[in-house]
């Protein structure tokens, strides 16, 4: 994966060089600014939020860039329900439901005109937007749960895996629906 040159964290690490003895370099997460950010001498993040909003200690060397978690994570969004109770979210199994019902409104578009059609293109749209913004949010909210005892690295090198995994898990889920109403069903 690139790493970004990160020309602010290069800049402050510059300019707090004087105090980097007595004060070493620490990042965390920032759950209101979404991201990895470096922690301020008070702890804080550099853009004004309080200590409490910032999860996990990671020790900067000196110059070292601040890591950055993926802004997407595929599995998170390919297939939610199975991703997020592996990663302590449980929440995310309203997307069985969801699902449930987006297929039964897909499935009975069939035969109903532009109205049905819009309504499944409508349904759909909607379903996959909230599992786009799922997807966003999923890094953070996973890193920020074992951030004590797993680093951005190993999570990053975890992730790609439950990516690979998930493609032909989705597919096998669309496959299998597909397969279920226009076989079984249909
Ligand atoms: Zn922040």
């Amino acid at each position: 994966m690139a790493e970004s040159p990160d020309s602010l964290s290069a800049r402050d690490s510059a300019a707090g060089a004087q105090g980097a003895r007595l004060e070493p370099r620490s990042a965390g997460y920032c759950v209101m600014c979404d991201r990895i950010v470096e922690r301020t001498g008070t702890g804080a993040c550099p853009a004004g939020h309080p200590p409490a909003a910032v999860a996990g200690h990671i020790a900067l060397g000196d110059g070292e860039p601040v890591p950055a978690l993926g802004r997407f994570n595929l599995a998170a969004f390919l297939v939610p329900p199975i991703w997020g109770p592996f990663h302590g979210q449980w929440a995310s199994a309203i997307f069985l439901p969801l699902w449930v019902f987006a297929d039964s409104v897909i499935a009975s578009a069939a035969g109903r005109g532009a109205a049905g059609l819009a309504g499944a293109v409508f349904v759909g749209v909607v379903t996959l937007g909230i599992q786009a913004f799922f997807a966003k949010r999923a890094n953070g909210v996973a890193w920020r749960r074992v951030a004590a005892r797993v680093s951005v690295e190993e999570f990053s090198r975890r992730e790609r895996a439950w990516a690979v995994a998930a493609i032909p898990l989705g597919l096998l889920i669309v496959g299998w629906a597909t397969y279920y109403r226009v076989v079984l069903a249909g």
